[in-house]
């Protein structure tokens, strides 16, 4: 068994706040959250980070920006809108290597980001 904490939470190995399951993708609710909305979106497979994805993974990333989108419309904040964030690595703050994807909204926003 994975010691990565995402992966534990797709194989519901440890319970979480889970707003969107399918076969490729699984989303949930971050504990420490940085807006009124603030879920990841992960792979069920297990990727680290942007840096490591392959080819392969081309349309399985297209397909949680899709989630993203969904969910930010289930959530009420597309007409208001929303960031899409994807830490790498140490510098962007990477602190769980499991790719996902932060959907934040429900405030505003400012750039550049901190
Ligand atoms: P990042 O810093 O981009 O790697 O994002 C990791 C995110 O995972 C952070 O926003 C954390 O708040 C979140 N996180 C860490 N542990 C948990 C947990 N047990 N349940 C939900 N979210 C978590
Ligand atoms: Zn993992």
């Amino acid at each position: 068994m994975s010691e990565c904490l995402f992966c534990k939470f797709v194989n519901h190995v440890i319970p979480t706040q889970v707003v969107y399951e399918d076969d490729h993708t699984f989303a949930f609710r971050d504990i420490n959250p940085q807006a009124p909305t603030h879920i990841l979106v992960v792979p069920r497979v297990h990727i680290e980070n942007l840096a490591t994805m392959e080819r392969e993974h081309e349309t399985l990333i297209g397909h949680l920006l899709w989630v993203c989108a969904e969910l930010a419309r289930r959530e009420g904040i597309e007409a208001d809108g929303y960031r899409v964030v994807l830490n790498t690595n140490r510098d962007a703050g990477q602190s769980v290597y499991h790719l996902h994807f932060h959907l934040l909204g429900g405030r505003h926003m400012t750039w550049p980001p901190g």
